[in-house]
């Protein structure tokens, strides 16, 4: 069964803009998939509706088998969600942010993941930085670091290259790559064909809010 299984869902904000207008999408286990659409096609939308950032309006969810209303606190234990969002306590330093969030899944003993996961985004030497004091780049690293406390089977990242310079970029695509090796399933929405078609094996283009098209990146190019 996929790891990932959306079915029907639909979104309409309450100023009436239907944003998803009943998507249906299946991600298969150790997949590295794009999610590629413009500008306001619904891909935060459907990102956020996940981890219930966005409520949906209809349609359901399910994460490695759980449906995210009726098993929400298993559900979440699967996903990590990068969101576009930077949200981080400005007295609160990197370590402790990471540390709360180990709290939060209920994670002891989580130095050793925390201190690769740092390492691995070059934070090691703010671990101890309060938020305020990290730079732009630093505390979208530190988003992606809080996604990944908890080792979830399935990686979300929105528009992970959005504003990062082309140091980090790289960095940071060896690091998801690092992890799509191990075993992770990847899902990444881009705005670019490039991006998508370089990095993912199976490719779904939104557009107004609905799914277009969907098949292995290799059947995509073809068709184009
Ligand atoms: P919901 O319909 O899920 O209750 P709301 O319509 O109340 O969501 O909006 C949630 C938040 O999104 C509000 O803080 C609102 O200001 C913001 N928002 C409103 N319109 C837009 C938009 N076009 N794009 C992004 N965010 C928006
Ligand atoms: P994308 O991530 O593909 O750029 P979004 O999911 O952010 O698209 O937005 C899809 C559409 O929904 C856009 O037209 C956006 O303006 C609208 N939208 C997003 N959030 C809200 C909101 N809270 N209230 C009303 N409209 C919204």
């Amino acid at each position: 069964s996929p790891i990932l299984d959306i079915h029907n869902l639909h979104k309409t904000y309450s100023n009436g803009f239907e944003a998803l207008k009943g998507i249906n999408l299946q991600i298969t286990e150790g997949s590295f998939f794009g999610l590629l659409g413009p500008n306001g096609a619904g891909k935060s939308t459907l990102i956020n509706s996940l981890v219930g950032l966005v409520k949906p309006t209809r349609g359901q969810i399910r994460i490695a088998g759980f449906d995210i209303e009726k098993n929400k606190t298993l559900a979440l234990m699967n996903i990590g969600v990068v969101a576009q969002e930077i949200l981080c306590d400005p007295f609160l330093s990197v370590y402790e942010m990471l540390s709360f969030q180990s709290g939060y899944y209920g994670l002891k003993n989580n130095d050793d993941w925390i201190e690769e996961i740092l390492e691995n985004l070059g934070l090691t030497e703010k671990i101890q930085t309060p938020c305020r004091l990290l730079s732009g780049g630093m505390k979208r690293r530190v988003m992606v670091a809080l996604a990944l406390v908890h080792k979830p089977p399935l990686i979300v990242l929105d528009e992970p290259t959005a504003g990062v310079d082309v140091q980090l970029r790289n960095q940071l695509w060896q690091f998801i790559e690092k992890l799509h090796q191990k075993g992770h399933t990847i899902v990444l929405t881009t705005h670019y064909l490039e991006e998508a078609q370089n990095l993912c094996s199976e490719i779904a283009i939104i557009n107004h809010g609905e799914i277009v098209t969907a098949g292995t990146t290799d059947e995509l190019l073809n068709a184009i």
